[in-house]
C-alpha cells in the first residue's frame, strides 16, 4: 500500500530497463486486464490494441517482460503456459484437472518460501512452488463428459 502516484505502463517498462514499444505496452496491459491468459489470448488482445503482431513477437515480448519481473509465467504440468500481471506477492494457484481453469489463492504466509523444507541440503532456498490441483465448481457439478 503505497501512496506514490501510479506510474504509467511505459514508465514501468522503462523502470525495468526495457525498451518501450507500443507492442510491449499493449502486451502488459492485456496481461494485467486478463485472468491468467494463454499466449493466443494475449496475442489477440495485443492485436486488438495495436494491430498486427506476430506470435513470435508476442513470445519474445512475454519473455522480456517475464525476465524483468513485470509478468509472471505459470506453467501447470500438462497445460499450456499462462501469464498474469500479479507479481511479487508469492500467491499460489489452484488448477482444475479437468478444464485447466486457473485461479489465484493468497499465500498463507505472505513471502517466499512459504513451505520450509524438512532439510535444505545446504541450498539457500528462496521459493517453494505451490500448485493446488483439484476440480473446479463447474466441472464438479456440471456435465460429465
Ligand atoms: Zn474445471
Ligand atoms: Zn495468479
Amino acid at each position: 500500500m503505497t501512496a506514490s502516484p501510479t506510474p504509467t505502463t511505459a514508465e514501468e517498462l522503462r523502470g525495468a530497463g526495457l525498451r518501450v514499444t507500443a507492442a510491449r505496452v499493449a502486451l502488459l496491459e492485456t496481461v494485467r486486464a486478463g485472468d491468467h491468459l494463454g499466449v493466443e489470448s494475449i496475442a489477440s488482445g495485443v492485436r486488438h490494441r495495436v494491430g498486427h503482431i506476430s506470435l513470435q513477437a508476442v513470445y519474445e515480448a512475454l519473455h522480456a517482460l517475464t525476465a524483468a519481473g513485470l509478468v509472471r509465467r505459470i506453467e501447470p504440468a500438462g497445460h499450456p503456459a499462462r501469464y498474469e500481471g500479479r507479481v511479487g506477492d508469492n500467491h499460489h494457484h489452484i488448477v482444475c484437472r479437468s478444464c485447466g481453469a486457473v485461479v489465484d489463492v493468497d499465500c498463507a504466509v505472505g513471502d517466499a518460501p512459504c513451505l520450509a523444507a524438512s532439510d535444505d541440503r545446504g541450498f539457500a532456498i528462496d521459493e517453494a512452488e505451490v500448485v493446488y490441483w483439484g476440480t473446479c465448481p463447474d466441472c464438479s457439478t456440471g456435465r460429465s463428459s
